[in-house]
C-alpha cells in the first residue's frame, strides 16, 4: 500500500453499459467525481464508459447511486457493474483518452431535439451562437443522422470537413464545458452555414451568406404561398403555409399526393393547442427529445384565427398529426414565419425522402420553389417518427428519427447474431445481438430501387456500426417479398422463415416484455400463410418459439389478386356475393358504380380464376367502405379503411352479428356483416351509423372468438397487432370489449403494430427456435 493511500478510503472499478457515448457522459462522470470529492478517471472504450473512483465508502455509494439516477438526458444506461479494487492513493480526477480496439459494444445514440439551453444561447444577443441555426451540445442534436462509422468520434461523422476555431476547441476539450466531446460541436465562424438556393441551384441568400439573410427570405417564400424545401436532421422535407389552401393545394398537386395527410409543424404547445385536442400524455409526446409527429384529434380548424388549417392538409381526417421544431433551424424559420407549416417529407409520391444534396436539387426542383439548405451532410436517411397516445402511454406508428437506433432490450438472448429482414411494405430490418435488438428506421415500401439500395445500405450500416456478423437471417415466407430473396442470397447464414402473423404476435410480445403463450389475433392486409394462401384475419395461439392457427375470417376471393387491393369495389363484389348466395339484392350504388365491369368480376370471383382466397381483414375493411361510396379505388396503402374509420360515427351502436363457427380452426364469418351492412344501407340508414356498427360487429367477434380460444386454450392474455389495429375506433372498442370479458390484453406501444414490427419479430421467433436447438449449427 502507497505511502499516502488512507486506510478509510475503497477504490471501486466501473463499468456502465448502454448509450453511454456522445452523450456527456464522461464529463458527467466526472463532475459528478469533484463533487464528492473522489479520485480517480473515467474513459470510454468499446464497451462504453469505465471508471475507477476512490475515497470513503459512503461517498462511493452516494456515486454509484448518482450515476444512473443523474444520468445526462441522452445516455441510456442499461447496466452498471462495480468491482472493489485496491487503493492506490493518487490524487485528482481524470478523463482518460479512448480506447478503440476491439470488439465494439457501445450504442450510438438517436438525434436529439434542441435542449433549452442551447434554445436560450440562439436567443441571446450577446452569444456568439445567436441565431446560428447549427447549435447544440452534448444534450442535443445530430447524432445517428451524422454517424458514418464508429467509434462515435467527429472523423467519423460528416462534422469531419469542418475544422473548429480555437473557441469551438477550447469547449470541446474542457471537461468542465457543456459541449465537452459534443462531436457536432460548432458555430458561425467555424460550422455549417445556412443557404437559400433557387429551384435551379442558384443562390438567393445575400452575398455575406448571413443566415438571417436566408431565414428572413425563405419566411417570404412561405408568405408568398410557394413551396420551400427545408434541409432537416434525416432529410429533406417541403414546407407550406399550413393556412393557405393555395399553398396547401399547390404542394399536394406537385408531390403527385392525392389524399394521404400532412404532418404540421407548429412553434410551441400554445400553437399546437390551437390546432389540436392536447392533453397531458400528448403535450410530453410533443416536447420529448425524440420530437415525433403526433397524432391528435384535431379542432375544427375552418375560421380564422391560430387555429386555421387548409382543407387540403389532411381532408376528412379527425386527427392531425403535429410536430414542434427539432432543430435549430425550424425553430428559426417557425420564429421567422410566425404561423404553422406543414412540413412533410421531400418525395414525389412514394420514393423515399431525399437527402443528399445534388439529389435533392433534382428530384424536388420541379416541387420546391426555394431550397433552405446547408452543408453539413446527412449519412443516413431517416424519416420522422410518427406516435399518437393511447390509454396514458405513447404508441409508436413509424419508429425513426429520435428513436433509431436505440436498441430494444430483449428477454430471451441472441444465442447466435441475428439479421431479421422484416416485410414488404413499410419495411424495417433488424439485428439481434446478445440482450439488444436494434430495430432499423423505417425504410419504406421495398418496391422501388431506391428503397432497395436504403435497405441494403442500412443492413451494412447497421451491422458496421453495432459489430454484428449475423448467423442467422429471418425471414417472411412469401417467395416474392424483395426482402425474402434478399435473405435466401446471404451466403454461409442459417435462413429461418417466419410466418408473416406470428412475427406480428411475437412483436407485441416484445413490446411488452412477455414471452407468452397468448391469444394473438392478427389483423392485417396481406401475409402469406403457411398453407400458401393470403392471411389477414388470424386468430393465433402462440409464442415466441410457435403458433397455432385457431381460427380466422372465413375465406373470400380476391377477384383479380393484387387488382382487388387497389380496388376495393371488388372486394365489395365478393364479400356481397358470399354474403347474398342466392343472388345480389338490387339498389347496390357500388354495383351501379362499376356496371362496366362488375359482372365479370363476379364471374372470376365464382369461377375462382385469379382470384385468391384471402382471410384478411383489410379486405373486409375496403370491402365495407366500397359498399357505403367511400372509395371505389385507392391511392395509398389502407386507405379505404382509413376513411371508414374516420367516417363511422363515434358514438356506441348496436354491433352487427357474425356467425363464429368452432372448429379447428373457428372460422368467423366477415360476410355476415357485410350483409347487415347492405340492408341497412339500401334501408337508408345513415352510413356513419352503418360504420359505426360494423366497427362494433367486428369488435365483438373478435371477443366471441377469443372467448372460445380460451375455453379451448384456458389462455387468459390477448395480443392484439397487425395494421388494422392502427385503426382507433377499432383498438379502442377491441381493448374495452376484452377487458369486459376479463381478459389481459396487450397492446403495441414502442413497435409499431404494422409491418414496421415485423422484422423485430422475426428476430426473436429465429432467437427462440435457436435457443430450443431447432436451427441447424
Ligand atoms: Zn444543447
Ligand atoms: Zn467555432
Amino acid at each position: 500500500m502507497a505511502a499516502n493511500v488512507r486506510a478509510s478510503n475503497v477504490r471501486t472499478s466501473i463499468r456502465v453499459e448502454g448509450v453511454v457515448q456522445g452523450v456527456g457522459f464522461r464529463p458527467f462522470v466526472y463532475s459528478l467525481a469533484t463533487r464528492l470529492g473522489l479520485a480517480g478517471w473515467v474513459g470510454n472504450d468499446v464497451d462504453g464508459v469505465f471508471a475507477e473512483v476512490e475515497g470513503p465508502a459512503e461517498q462511493i455509494r452516494d456515486f454509484l447511486a448518482a450515476l444512473e439516477r443523474d444520468a445526462p438526458p441522452l445516455a441510456r444506461v442499461e447496466r452498471v457493474s462495480a468491482q472493489p479494487m485496491s487503493p492506490d492513493g493518487c490524487p485528482g480526477f481524470a478523463i482518460v483518452a479512448s480506447d478503440t480496439g476491439g470488439r465494439r459494444r457501445a450504442l450510438v445514440s438517436a438525434d436529439s431535439a434542441t435542449c433549452a439551453d442551447c434554445l436560450r444561447e440562439l436567443a441571446d444577443p450577446a452569444d456568439r451562437r445567436f441565431g446560428y441555426p447549427f447549435i447544440n451540445c452534448t444534450n442535443c442534436g445530430p447524432r445517428f443522422t451524422i454517424v458514418a462509422g464508429v467509434p462515435y468520434d467527429r472523423p467519423l461523422t460528416t462534422m469531419a470537413g469542418f475544422t473548429m476555431c480555437a473557441a469551438c476547441a477550447a469547449e470541446y476539450h474542457d471537461p468542465a464545458d457543456r459541449r465537452f466531446h459534443a462531436q457536432p460541436v460548432c458555430c458561425p465562424a467555424c460550422g455549417p452555414r445556412l443557404r437559400l438556393l433557387a429551384a435551379d441551384g442558384t443562390e438567393l441568400s445575400g452575398p455575406d451568406g448571413a443566415a438571417e439573410d436566408a431565414l428572413a427570405r425563405a419566411a417570404g417564400v412561405l408568405a408568398a404561398g410557394q413551396v420551400l424545401a427545408v434541409k432537416g436532421l434525416g432529410g429533406y422535407h417541403l414546407a407550406a403555409d399550413a393556412a393557405s389552401d393555395q399553398a396547401a393545394a399547390r404542394l399536394r398537386s406537385r408531390k403527385h399526393r392525392e389524399d394521404k395527410p400532412f404532418a404540421v409543424m407548429a412553434a410551441d404547445l400554445a400553437a399546437v393547442r390551437a390546432l389540436c385536442e392536447v392533453d397531458d400524455v400528448a403535450a410530453a409526446l410533443l416536447a420529448s427529445l425524440r420530437r415525433p409527429i403526433v397524432l391528435l384529434p384535431r379542432r375544427d380548424g375552418t375560421g380564422p384565427g391560430p387555429g386555421r388549417l387548409a382543407g387540403s392538409v389532411a381532408p376528412g381526417n379527425r386527427q392531425l398529426g403535429v410536430m414542434l421544431p427539432y432543430t435549430p433551424l425550424h425553430h428559426l424559420l417557425l420564429r421567422d414565419f410566425g404561423r404553422p407549416i406543414v412540413l412533410t417529407s421531400g418525395n414525389v409520391s412514394d420514393e423515399p425522402i431525399a437527402y443528399q444534396d445534388g439529389d435533392a436539387l433534382a428530384r424536388l426542383g420541379g416541387i420546391a420553389d426555394a431550397f433552405l439548405t446547408h452543408d453539413r451532410p446527412i449519412h443516413i436517411r431517416t424519416d420522422d417518427s410518427v406516435v399518437r397516445p393511447f390509454r396514458g402511454r405513447e404508441a409508436v406508428l413509424r419508429r425513426s428519427r429520435g428513436y433509431v437506433p436505440e436498441p430494444l432490450a430483449v428477454a430471451g438472448r441472441f444465442a447466435r447474431p441475428v439479421l431479421a429482414c422484416g416485410a414488404e411494405l413499410k419495411n424495417t430490418f433488424c439485428l439481434g445481438r446478445g440482450n439488444h435488438a436494434f430495430l432499423s428506421h423505417h425504410i419504406g415500401d421495398l418496391e422501388n430501387y431506391e428503397t432497395l439500395r436504403s435497405f441494403t445500405g442500412g443492413i451494412a450500416h447497421f451491422r458496421r456500426l453495432f459489430d454484428v456478423e449475423p448467423q442467422i437471417v429471418a425471414h417472411d415466407l412469401h417467395p416474392e417479398y424483395l426482402s425474402t430473396k434478399y435473405a435466401l442470397e446471404q451466403d454461409g447464414c442459417v435462413l429461418a422463415g417466419v410466418q408473416h402473423h406470428h412475427a406480428h404476435i411475437a412483436s407485441c410480445l416484445v413490446d411488452n416484455g412477455e414471452p407468452g403463450p397468448v391469444i394473438g389475433v392478427a389483423f392485417d392486409g396481406t401475409g402469406y400463410g403457411t398453407d400458401g394462401t393470403i392471411w389477414g384475419g388470424e386468430f393465433l395461439l402462440a409464442d415466441l418459439a410457435g403458433a397455432e392457427r385457431a381460427g380466422h375470417l372465413a375465406g373470400v376471393p380476391m377477384p383479380g389478386g393484387a387488382a382487388a387491393i387497389r380496388q376495393p369495389w371488388r372486394m365489395a363484389a365478393a364479400y356481397l356475393d358470399a354474403a347474398f348466395p342466392g343472388g345480389l339484392p338490387a339498389g347496390l350504388d357500388v354495383a351501379a358504380r362499376n356496371s362496366d365491369t362488375w359482372p365479370d368480376v363476379l364471374a372470376l370471383a365464382r369461377r375462382g380464376v385469379n382470384s385468391p382466397v384471402t382471410s384478411s381483414a383489410g379486405r373486409l375493411f375496403d370491402a365495407v367502405a366500397a359498399l357505403l361510396g367511400i372509395r371505389d379505388t385507392i391511392n395509398y396503402e389502407g386507405q379505404a379503411a382509413v376513411e371508414l374509420e374516420q367516417l363511422a360515427a363515434t358514438s356506441r351502436c348496436d354491433p352487427y352479428p357474425a356467425a363464429v363457427t368452432d372448429g379447428q380452426p373457428l372460422t368467423v364469418a366477415g360476410s355476415d356483416l357485410v350483409r347487415a351492412a347492405a340492408t341497412d344501407l339500401l334501408a337508408g340508414v345513415p352510413r356513419e351509423v352503418i360504420g359505426a356498427r360494423f366497427h362494433q360487429g367486428v369488435a365483438t367477434m373478435i371477443g366471441e372468438a377469443c372467448g372460445l380460444l380460451r375455453d379451448r386454450s384456458g389462455l387468459g392474455t390477448v395480443a392484439l397487432s397487425g395494421g388494422v389495429f392502427q385503426n382507433l375506433l377499432l383498438l379502442g372498442t377491441v381493448v374495452d370489449l376484452l377487458e369486459r370479458r376479463g381478459f389481459r390484453v396487450l397492446t403495441h406501444s414502442r413497435v409499431p403494430p404494422n409491418d414496421g414490427g415485423i422484422s423485430l419479430g422475426q428476430a426473436v421467433v429465429a432467437a427462440a427456435w435457436d435457443r430450443a436447438g431447432r436451427l441447424p449449427n
